[in-house]
């Protein structure tokens, strides 16, 4: 029966974090604890709201759960036993996948064994963790909360509460960051020996502290060249260690690419639940509120967008030439050939087999090549 039915992509978000760290701009409300429980009762009413749904075999009858991701914030800093109740109330949205990904997002200031056996006992099989730094200057620097000793250690520890898929965020390109520096990082995140990492540079967002010193001249960003070394950097030492670029910022060992992200990229359906969750179904875009207060208050799913097949491909072009796949170039029925082959000749863009991707000198210069596909695919 589930040969017939399409996959689906659940996204929890779980907006609360111990401190807000200098870059973010995510949902994430810190000193708003107090109302975890008020926040996953309204969510336990929205997984319902669409339990309801699968009553009439609206979803249910044509979806099936192939991954779960459960972000913030920092689920980690929350009762474990909330993600087991999100993970229980989500079966009767739509019947799990038998070799179902489900990744909780944390933090390693906040993982402990209790913690962990939980989230096992629940089903969680990914742990994906925000390491972002192995030097605790930087790590100080950005806010984090957590040292780069409590990082190998939250690897030990979910290691015995046996989890073998784990990924580690990090970031470069941070003010002040050596190349030294990030060698450093890169090198300490493969000797822990997970099977999966994500390399992402610091994009500054307005409003945040970061943003700030940037502007005051108190902190200074690295220019381009200085960033796509690094990133360049990346590449080489991952892939020697293993480990293949499937992503522009993500890296895995054969079989552990994140299958939750893949549905993004791939333009998959997805629902998301919770304040801030953006979902697409059936190529109709919609999302939650941002805000804690309004979703806590009741609002419900706004801004609905349904893509038509001009918006289908310019989001295939932007999506898709993130991953090393690339994009099929038969979706395209306006290819505009001779500039499509300058940019090959310019060693932007690779076609393979009838896809195509961009080189890694396409990746860094990502936003230009994009905007001249877009013309030269017809979209
Ligand atoms: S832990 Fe993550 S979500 Fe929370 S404040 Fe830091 S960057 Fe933002």
């Amino acid at each position: 029966m589930i040969e017939f039915m399409k996959p689906l992509s659940l996204y929890y978000h779980v907006p609360f974090c111990a401190r807000k760290c200098a870059y973010c701009d995510f949902a994430s409300y810190p000193g708003r604890e107090g109302e975890m429980r008020q926040y996953f009762d309204r969510l336990l009413t929205e997984i319902r709201r669409w339990s309801v749904l699968t009553d009439f075999g609206l979803l249910s009858d044509r979806f099936y759960v192939k991954t779960v991701f459960i972000g913030g914030g920092t689920p980690t800093l929350v009762d474990a036993s909330c993600i087991g109740e999100i993970l229980d109330h989500s079966r009767f949205i739509a019947s799990f996948a038998d070799d179902i990904e489900i990744t909780v997002e944390g933090n390693p200031g906040t993982l402990t064994p209790e913690k962990l056996a939980v989230y096992r006992r629940a089903g969680v099989n990914r742990l994906s963790l925000g390491a972002q730094s192995f030097d605790d200057c930087l790590l100080k620097f950005l806010g984090r909360i957590h040292n780069a000793a409590q990082i190998g250690e939250a690897v030990r520890m979910a290691r015995e509460a046996g989890f073998e898929n784990l990924n580690l965020d990090l970031m470069y390109a941070l003010p002040g960051q050596s190349m030294a520096q990030w060698r450093d990082t890169l090198d300490a995140a493969i000797a822990l020996d997970v099977p999966h990492i994500s390399a992402y540079s610091l994009i500054v967002e307005d409003g945040t502290p970061m943003a700030a010193r940037v502007a005051s001249g108190e902190v200074i960003l690295p220019d381009d060249d200085t960033v796509n070394a690094m990133q360049r950097e990346a590449i080489e030492r991952l892939s020697k260690a293993g480990y293949g670029r499937y992503e522009i910022s993500n890296y895995a060992k054969p079989g552990f690419e994140c299958r939750h992200n893949l549905t993004y990229w791939q333009r998959g359906d997805y629902l998301g639940l919770g304040c801030a969750a953006h979902s697409m179904l059936d190529n109709c875009r919609f999302h939650n509120p941002d805000s804690l207060d309004e979703y806590l208050a009741g609002a419900r799913m706004m801004d609905f967008q349904r893509l038509n097949d001009s918006d289908i491909l310019e989001e295939t072009v932007m999506l898709g030439t993130r991953m090393s796949q690339g994009i099929d170039l038969s979706l395209f029925k306006n290819v505009d050939n001779r500039r499509l082959d300058r940019l090959v000749a310019s060693g932007l863009i690779e076609l393979d087999n009838g896809y195509l991707r961009l080189t890694t000198r396409g990746m860094e210069l990502q936003n230009a090549v994009i905007l001249e596909l877009l013309e030269v695919l017809g979209c």
